[in-house]
């Protein structure tokens, strides 16, 4: 069973959950836990694992033959990400930090002057503990989008075709396209909250693109204890879902955490439970 274990906001305490349900459930199960959050990934530190870099990302970007340019600036006009500067009179000066790679300045380009060439965006890594199998992706620094890592992970998990009795992704925070990349055929969703306004307002995004995908959701009510339970509990509602797990706001969890361990209490281990044995949407 393929599981994303995401959320509107920042800070919830996603990579928290998801660490701490990969140990629990690989007390009796084969798990692949799978760090999707390339921006800031952090689930092994707070499982200590040594992780082996397997492969680079790279990204296909333009490449200039000035020999071939007319200085016309159509490749500019084109460029939605404003990676490339025309000054009228001179030859357009390109910045690859800006590109995601759309190739329309190739196609505006009337003189072919415009070829492909790539960059290194991002990098994929492996690593183990117990019955956890693990794999991370890591964005370049100045790289505007995880995406095209996350789908070079996806693609990565496809080839090996390896069996697992729950696949676990830890994705980033937002609906962004390297979100919904992560998302790609989970068969369920825990959606990580707060009680608190923002964690309302951004709980609400998530719930919808989850909808859009048609994958089923269940919401897990992180620092449960503390704020208005009730601001999740209607929006539950309004969706057709359900509070799956509440993890309270304590001073052992929050040891664990500031020690960079996965927590141990019986709000994981019950989700754990429910989990194996089919209890969510
Ligand atoms: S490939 Fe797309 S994003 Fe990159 S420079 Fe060309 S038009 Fe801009
Ligand atoms: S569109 Fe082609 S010819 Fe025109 S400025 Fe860009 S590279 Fe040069």
């Amino acid at each position: 069973m393929k599981i994303a274990i995401t959320g509107g906001k920042g800070g919830t305490g996603k990579s928290t959950i998801a660490t701490s349900l990969a140990v629990e459930l690989s007390k009796k199960n084969k798990i692949l836990l799978i760090d999707a959050d390339a921006d800031c990934p952090n689930d092994h530190l707070i499982l200590s694992i040594k992780r082996k870099k397997i492969k680079d990302v790279f990204q296909l970007i333009p490449k200039w033959d000035f020999k071939k340019c007319i200085k016309c600036g159509k490749c500019s006009m084109v460029c939605k990400q404003h990676a490339i500067v025309f000054v009228k009179g001179k030859y357009p000066i390109f910045i690859p930090e800006q590109c995601n790679g759309c190739r329309a300045c190739m196609f505006a380009c009337p003189t072919n002057a415009i070829g492909k060439d790539n960059k290194k965006v991002g990098s994929i890594y492996e690593g183990k503990k117990g019955n956890i199998d693990f794999l991370s992706a890591e964005l370049e620094p100045n790289q505007p989008s995880s995406e095209f890592v996350i789908n070079a992970l996806n693609d990565y998990i496809k080839s090996k075709n390896k069996k697992y009795d729950f696949i676990l992704v830890d994705t980033a925070a937002g609906t962004h396209c390297d979100v919904i990349a992560a998302l790609e055929k989970s068969e369920i969703a825990l959606a990580v909250t707060e009680p608190t306004p923002l964690g309302e307002h951004d709980l609400k995004l998530i719930l919808e693109l989850l909808r859009v995908l048609k994958i089923p959701s269940n919401i897990v009510l992180n620092k449960a204890n503390v704020g208005d339970k009730n601001l999740i509990k209607r929006l539950a509602s309004k969706f057709n879902t359900k509070i799956i797990a509440e993890v309270p706001y304590e001073k052992s969890i929050m040891e664990s955490y500031s020690k960079g361990k996965p927590v141990s209490h019986k709000s994981i281990k019950k989700l754990a439970e429910d989990l194996q044995n089919g209890k969510t949407r």
